[in-house]
């Protein structure tokens, strides 16, 4: 449910009223807008006479939100989030390039590449430690060598870093890891959720191959339920018929997740696409459906890559396609 304060409600008129609410032990959430200030409550709300609520002279408009999302809704939450990674701000008209190779492999490798993305405007560093492969005779990752080398590139270029976790009893390994990312496959590895809820860190969830927009807020409000409100949610293509492309790049996404929520949308066009040559294209049709940033796989040596080569971007490519994406943020900008 939420109530709609009045303009000119006073901090202490307010405060009594959430006090009242929570001693009816409901959360109590506020949401301070540049008019209007929304208090949004969870918990058996079944009690509450609406009609005694909108009576009180400070209540504008009272309602019964009815998806089971509530701390990622946005009528919770009306502005954007912004998500701060140490410095580098994703949401509310912030947008960022999250770049690098698929999985780190090497020193060589990943720092040619850091060094690479760095210097064509890439706001972080990505790169697999811990991958998550449909076969475990694939290259499984670089485990902690993986994170220490991606520490490693972060003294070098000052990007951020960012790297999934698929097992929470790794979590100490991630110390020093700036973004936290959930996998598509654990996007309902509620568990996991709820564990990297109790953490502070930024996490960018992906949509799982098979899930709706709903089950993937439904995976936010885990993390945020945990007391994590730091989540931007990626779309990164889902299973359909079509076969000529990995997973199908679900782009009316972006504009109905923004509808329904106010956490960022960022979109990866290298695993929703699984070709390089249509990297470039969804990067810029992404960024003009108003996506918050992108994530994109680059390797100094495509061909020869351990995992996802055929969707990796060489760095002279990745350069194309970032300026071509600063140029459409401009446009869509004016
Ligand atoms: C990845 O980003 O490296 C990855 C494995 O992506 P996804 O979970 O979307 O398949
Ligand atoms: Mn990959």
């Amino acid at each position: 449910m939420i109530a709609v304060l009045k303009e000119g409600t006073t901090p202490q008129q307010r405060e009594s009223l959430c006090e009242w609410f929570r001693n009816m032990g409901l959360e109590v959430n506020i949401s301070e807008g540049k008019y209007h200030c929304i208090i949004g409550l969870i918990g058996n709300t079944s009690e509450i006479d609406v009609g005694l609520l909108e009576s009180l002279s400070i209540i504008e408009s009272v309602k019964r939100i009815t998806e089971p999302f509530k701390k990622a809704n946005r009528k919770f939450h009306a502005q954007d989030t912004v998500v701060d990674v140490c410095g580098k701000k994703i949401g509310g008209g912030n947008f960022q390039i999250i770049a690098g190779p698929c999985a780190v492999e090497s020193k060589e490798q990943l720092t040619a590449v850091a060094k690479s993305v760095w210097k064509s405007g890439a706001g972080l560093l990505r790169g697999g430690a811990f991958k998550p492969r449909t076969s475990p005779y694939d290259f499984q990752g670089m485990h902690m060598q993986g994170i220490e080398l991606l520490l490693e590139a972060k003294k070098l270029t000052g990007l951020p870093i960012v790297t999934e976790i698929m097992n929470f009893n790794d979590i100490e390994l991630f110390e020093h890891v700036d973004v936290l990312q959930i996998g598509a496959r654990n996007m309902q590895n509620f568990e996991l959720l709820k564990e990297v809820g109790k953490t502070k860190k930024p996490i960018l969830l992906k949509r799982g191959l098979a899930n709706t927009l709903k089950e993937l807020l439904m995976s936010a409000e885990y993390i945020m339920a945990s007391g994590n409100e730091n989540v931007i949610l990626c779309e990164r293509g889902i299973r359909t018929i079509e076969t000529f492309t990995r997973n199908t790049l679900d782009l009316s996404a972006v504009p109905a997740l923004h509808e329904l929520s106010h956490l960022p949308v960022v979109v990866d066009p290298s695993h929703s696409t699984g070709i390089s040559r249509l990297v470039e294209p969804m990067a810029a049709a992404a960024v003009a459906a108003g996506a918050d940033g992108l994530i994109i796989e680059v390797h100094n040596d495509p061909q020869h890559a351990l995992c996802d080569g055929a969707q990796s971007l060489t760095c002279e490519q990745f350069d194309a396609v970032a300026r071509k994406v600063m140029k459409i943020r401009e446009a869509i900008s004016e």
